[in-house]
């Protein structure tokens, strides 16, 4: 036995299910030997295999090895190979949630079940304990985008479980703390009945020990029915939104980015006011539903508020999977008719005004059966369906009806059937124009369709771009291409830091200076703008993109060191390079004048542009000159002092080089001691991770004023953790602005103006932007 009573070899059958990927997570980092083996590899077994799982292929009784124990997916059937192996050989052989209740024993384990909402509800009340400091160990139905995983170990009593009821999954379960989030018709191919079906989830409710507790939806009528007629043992607390209940969410007020404010109470009294992001009111009762677990297990108000101010939810649930040519595309795993509605419904609140076209993908044949009436009448407020040939999961075709046959059945709107990604991608992209929004729907592999539809938009000119009216656009396109690939229409949410930004007209990519040169000399001749991107790590890119050519600048190159004057050296870099890598590089070699940089992201030819700086150095201090091409074309070299560099500021920034772009720069450095070097990098490192937020951001968003650090001044105007849509100021440095889910560059332009006019209504005293604010979409 290696720990906690696991025998150190554990072989896991069907290791790429969600569920057993989270137990093969945890047993691997607590030291076990884990095999785990798949019908097909997947980049959840890819990511296994990266920590240390051995993954197989295919299903074989050798695969079983030398394992003590052997771990099943519950939807291994008995004559699967390397289950006859192990119990041939006498191997104890667990299926997924007999391990898990073994898991449970000595740990304070807290369950989450309910047809829908359950993975929302697990992971909510597994960020809210990480958050805490508890340090839980947690398995979840499905990726938390905020914990990163879907399960991890932890050191803290508390096992935070997703109890599905699949297989009766939930049933080996007996809880200190469980939640039911709602009760309805589902996997009724293994329950045979909706009878049988709630007579288990209420005996799970009765498995909660008298001393445990149970929170229950009173919203959900089933579930109000088994608490009137199960009369559990453990204490029992209810929520809702619409029924009387102990915990009442009540001022529920839609945000404008669809999620929602509410006022938590219990028992009547007000326990605080809250926000979540995640759109639809069934995420205000899964808020909700956190909340009272919360509060049982004494995670107190402030932290409860910040885990669900920036919980954005499981993967594959409302998920932004990309924008292009003016259409945002999502996914959602929606598979249940209730679900489906509840999808729809938030779609219409967060993307009033656009139309909705979706393709959903129905999920085995016997759901698609015997939830008919649902699926005829839950898609009735889209504009368009598409609909998927069925995930058979695995279920014969005769186990229920098919895709095809239910696209003839739903009601509204009229849905077309189409049998492959391909056919799907292809009949979207005849659908879509800009500013549409598209949704794959569905818990199969519906997902795949959206990244196709994506590639094939960014082929496509973006609305309102110069691309459509330029009259040179061609000719411009052909001199690019000559130079490097060309893309139209790409997404700068995906080259910026902030993860926000609209679509760059054309998009190419410089991989040396002479390219780079090229490609400004070619624009030029076309009379086409030009915007130079390094990293995107100070810019702010606008929700309407940028019109004319965006040139991703990765000139990277180095060379040096040359003898300089006073015993100094000099090295010059192609203005693509990464500043913070070129002044870790030099450290490392015993090259002192750069170690104040080894943290500042970006380009060389971004740190020039606002002369970076940090912890008392800056680039004017060592830069001795720079080339640049004008705006003739011609390349020259530029002393320093051309630049007239200050604080986060140069010719650049005050708009005098408008047409110039860096092509390389020279710096002077010394000769220094590498172990102190590189030990001032790490004593620097620690430091800026102390102070700096983690997540999307672009660093600093105000220049200091002088006597008067910024996130002071935001933060006595009380505006820390203030969040706007999905943009947020952080509530570690104030001067730091998160994309904490979706965040639109209107968010944080939003943030923006009321930081200033807060601050200008205070303290008198005007905040400069240190970020650039670039492209289109910012009023004013
Ligand atoms: C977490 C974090 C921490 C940060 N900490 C610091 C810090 O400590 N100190 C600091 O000074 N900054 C800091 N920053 C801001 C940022 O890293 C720097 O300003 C950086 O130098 C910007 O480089 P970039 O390549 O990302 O520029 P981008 O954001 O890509 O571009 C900025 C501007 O420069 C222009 N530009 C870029 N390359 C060229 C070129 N070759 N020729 C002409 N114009 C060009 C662009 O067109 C744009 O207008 C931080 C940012 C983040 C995200």
């Amino acid at each position: 036995m290696k720990t906690r009573g696991v025998p150190e070899r554990v072989h896991l059958v069907g290791v790429g299910g969600m569920h057993l990927s989270g137990i093969a997570r945890i047993l691997v980092a607590w030291g076990h030997r884990v095999t785990g083996s798949d019908l097909r590899l997947s980049p959840l077994t890819e990511q296994l295999a990266a920590l240390g799982v051995t993954v197989l292929e295919g299903h074989k009784a050798e695969n079983v090895g030398d394992a003590q124990l052997v771990i099943t997916t519950s939807a291994a059937k008995d004559d699967n190979p390397e289950l006859i192996e192990a119990r041939q050989r006498g191997i104890l052989v667990l299926k997924r949630h007999e391990f898990v209740a073994k898991l449970m024993e000595g740990r304070h384990a807290i369950c989450v079940a309910g047809t829908h909402g359950k993975t929302t509800t697990t992971g909510l009340i597994a960020a809210m304990l990480v958050r805490a400091g508890r340090s839980p160990t947690y398995l979840v139905g499905g990726e938390v985008r905020d914990l990163g995983t879907n399960a991890a170990p932890g050191e803290g009593k508390e096992l935070v479980v997703e109890a599905d009821e699949f297989d009766r999954a939930f049933l080996a379960y007996h809880p200190d703390l469980a939640v039911v989030t709602n009760v309805e018709p589902d996997h009724l191919d293994i329950y045979g009945s909706f009878d049988e079906y709630a007579r288990c989830f209420a005996q799970f409710m009765t498995q909660v020990p008298p001393d445990g507790l149970l929170i229950a939806c009173a919203d959900s009528p089933t579930v109000r029915e088994l608490l009137a007629q199960t009369k559990p043992s453990a204490r029992v607390e209810t929520y809702a939104l619409e029924q009387p209940a102990d915990w009442q969410a009540g001022d529920v007020e839609t945000l404008p980015d669809g999620g929602h404010a509410f006022t938590a109470r219990h028992r009547g009294e007000e326990i605080g006011r809250f926000t979540i992001a995640l759109a639809g009111l069934h995420n205000v009762a899964n808020g909700l539903a956190g909340i009272a677990a919360g509060h049982a297990l004494g995670v107190p108000v402030g932290t409860m508020r910040q885990t669900l101010a920036a919980y954005s939810g499981a993967r594959r649930r409302f998920e932004l999977v990309g924008e292009a040519a003016g259409v945002t595309v999502m996914d959602d795993y929606a598979h249940h008719p209730t679900e489906v509605a509840a999808t729809v419904a938030a779609a219409r609140e967060r993307f009033a005004g656009r139309r909705l076209i979706a393709v959903f993908q129905p999920h085995t044949y016997s759901r698609t059966a015997y939830l008919l009436d649902g699926f005829r009448t839950c898609f009735r407020d889209l504009d368009e369906l598409l609909v998927l040939a069925t995930y058979a999961a695995r279920e014969p075709e005769s186990a229920g009806m098919d895709a095809q046959q239910l696209a003839y059945m739903i009601e509204a709107p009229r849905a077309r059937y189409v049998a492959t990604f391909e056919e799907a991608a292809q009949a979207a992209l005849e659908l879509l124009r800009p500013s549409d929004v598209f949704f794959t729907i569905g818990a199969g592999d519906v997902d795949a369709v959206g990244p196709l539809v994506l590639e094939r938009l960014q082929s496509r000119p973006a609305a309102g771009s110069m691309v459509q009216g330029f009259p040179g656009y061609e000719a411009l396109i052909r001199s690019l291409g000559k130079i490097t690939s060309v893309r139209l229409s790409e997404p700068l949410s995906r080259r910026t830091t902030f993860g926000v930004g609209g679509p760059a007209d054309i998009y190419v990519v410089a991989e040396n200076a002479d390219q780079l040169a090229a490609i400004v000399i070619a624009c030029r001749e076309h009379k086409a703008p030009v915007f130079v991107l390094g990293s995107g790590s100070n810019i702010l890119a606008g929700d309407g993109g940028i019109r004319g050519v965006v040139i991703d600048n990765r000139a990277k190159a180095i060379s040096g060191p040359l003898p300089d004057e006073g015993g100094a050296l000099r090295f010059r870099a192609e203005s693509g390079a990464s500043f913070a890598g070129v002044a870790r590089t030099l450290a490392r070699q015993g090259y002192a004048g750069l170690e104040w940089a080894s943290g500042i992201p970006g380009t060389l030819g971004g740190a020039v542009v606002y002369n970076a700086g940090a912890y008392g150095g800056c680039l004017a201090d060592v830069l001795r000159s720079v080339r640049i091409v004008n705006g003739t074309g011609a390349a020259k070299e530029l002393p320093a002092g051309d630049l007239e560099l200050v604080y986060r500021g140069s010719a650049f920034t005050r708009g005098q080089f408008r047409d110039r772009v860096v092509l390389a720069a020279e710096f002077v450095v010394w000769q220094g001691d590498a172990g102190a070097l590189t030990q001032r990098v790490h004593e620097l490192d620690s430091k800026r991770l102390a102070a700096q937020p983690r997540g999307r951001n672009a660093g600093s968003i105000f220049k200091n004023p002088p006597g008067h650090p910024a996130w002071k001044l935001i933060d006595e105007v009380g505006l820390r953790g203030h969040r706007i849509g999905d943009a947020q100021i952080s509530d570690k440095h104030c001067n730091f602005f998160i994309n904490a889910g979706h965040a639109r560059a209107a968010d944080v332009k939003a943030l923006i103006d009321l930081a200033r006019s807060r601050v200008r209504e205070r303290f008198g005293i005007e905040l400069e932007l240190e970020i650039g604010l670039v492209g289109e979409g910012f009023d004013g």
